[in-house]
């Protein structure tokens, strides 16, 4: 059986087909510039060369058809007819409080997705357009939606809500809905695969820790916190996002400089977190190498990273009563020995005892804490496009 996983932009469309039989990706690429100008397709084969064709691509609809074009090429191709696509799978930034689980695509479901357009203006437009692109191509194929913040709407109340006139949830929907729902949940999933115990008795950190980061509480296989928002500019100090902050920041400076509501929400998202405080570069990698010279802001950067992940874990273990595993992902969470260091020094007070050696580890799954360790430490790749592929198989044809 084979999924093509769709993860659809304003102006860019990534695909990966997968071969459910194993579960590997048989070919996968980028669409980029759709609808501007130098607009280009990049596709590769599993195990060949990739290729690139430049060419005027105006909508959604020319990207799809590109896209299936490549597929079926007798060169780069993988398939021989469009009929072996049993499914596509759609990664959808924002389902509100509207979806707690995948769904098969319909008309509803596609309404739907539009009410939730001011949850994510950036993200949204884009994967309808998706949608409708391969509606159009293969009228016939089932789609489903999976959502970055399905996998928080088990969140009880009290800690999604925010302290604001009750109207403003109720008129607006402002609430916490937090982000990268697909990644929390297939390293949880993983982490009790690992560990060998069931995900149903166990308490677990997940730290998702990239250009964008976020720290989720998953209690018993469940989402009971999370750190992204209403938007994901809150939480741990980010790339480029402030993180948590006094939300009286904003008027404070509107007040003294005249900024506009959207110049400061371009501070807050493009200019702050690790480039802002550093100056150096939004990259961990860059901070660090900076730090290790004694770049003083570079060093204080991190400082502020490590102590922003150790505060949410500390949290989170109050929230769960008691905490048996954290889990680092993503760039940072994967490749960075000292983030996690860092951070685990902080927690051994709480039982958390880092094996240094193990710990030199980077993009591979391994167990990082020591065999004493009373919390157990994992770092686990994530692989949201597999999350995505498999919860379109389950959605369609159960499991
Ligand atoms: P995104 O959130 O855009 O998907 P990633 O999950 O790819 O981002 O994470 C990107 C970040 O991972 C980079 O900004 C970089 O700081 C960090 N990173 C990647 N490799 C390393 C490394 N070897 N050491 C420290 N940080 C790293």
């Amino acid at each position: 059986m084979k999924i093509l996983v769709i993860n659809c932009g304003s102006s860019s469309l990534k695909y990966q087909l997968f071969d459910m039989e194993n579960e590997s990706v048989s070919a996968k690429g980028l669409v980029d510039r759709i609808g501007i100008d130098g607009s280009n397709i990049t596709h590769r084969k599993t195990g060949a060369e990739p290729f690139t064709i430049t060419t005027p691509i105006k909508d959604h609809k020319v990207a799809m058809k590109l896209v299936l074009e490549a597929l079926l090429d007798k060169e780069h191709g993988v398939l021989k007819s469009l009929d072996e696509i049993s499914a596509a799978g759609h990664r959808i930034v924002s389902g509100g409080d509207l979806y707690k689980e995948s769904v098969l695509v319909d008309d509803k479901v596609m309404d739907g997705l539009r009410q939730c357009i001011p949850l994510a203006p950036l993200h949204n437009p884009g994967h309808i357009m998706g949608i409708e692109a391969i509606q159009h191509a293969l009228p016939k194929l089932p789609n489903v939606t999976v959502f970055d913040t399905a996998f928080h709407q088990t969140m009880p109340d009290y800690a999604y809500m925010y302290g604001l006139p009750w109207e403003f949830y109720e008129t607006h929907r402002v609430r916490r809905y937090g982000a990268h729902g697909t990644s929390h949940h297939f390293v949880a999933l993983r982490t009790a695969e690992i560990l060998g115990k069931p995900l149903s008795e166990l308490k677990m950190v997940t730290c998702h820790l990239g250009n964008g980061s976020s720290i989720s509480a998953v209690k018993n296989g469940k989402c009971i916190d999370t750190s992204m928002g209403l938007t994901p500019l809150a939480g741990v100090l980010m790339g480029t996002r402030t993180g948590d902050m006094d939300p009286a920041c904003v008027p404070f400076v509107q007040n003294i400089t005249k900024y506009s509501a959207d110049e400061m929400n371009n501070f807050m998202n493009k200019k702050s977190g690790l480039l802002g405080i550093s100056g150096v570069s939004s990259d961990l990698r860059d901070v660090e190498e900076a730090a290790h010279k004694g770049n003083e802001r570079a060093q204080l950067a991190i400082n502020m990273l490590e102590y922003g992940i150790s505060k949410y874990i500390g949290a989170y273990t109050v929230a769960m009563g008691g905490l048996d595993v954290i889990v680092f992902t993503a760039g940072i969470g994967e490749n960075s020995a000292e983030t996690r260091e860092g951070v685990c020094k902080k927690l051994e007070f709480m039982g958390v005892k880092i094996d240094s050696e193990k710990n030199r580890v980077r993009g591979k799954e391994a167990i990082v804490s020591t065999d004493d360790s009373k919390v157990k430490v994992l770092v686990v790749p994530t692989n949201e496009e597999l999350m995505i592929a498999r919860e379109t198989k389950r959605i369609v044809f159960g499991n």
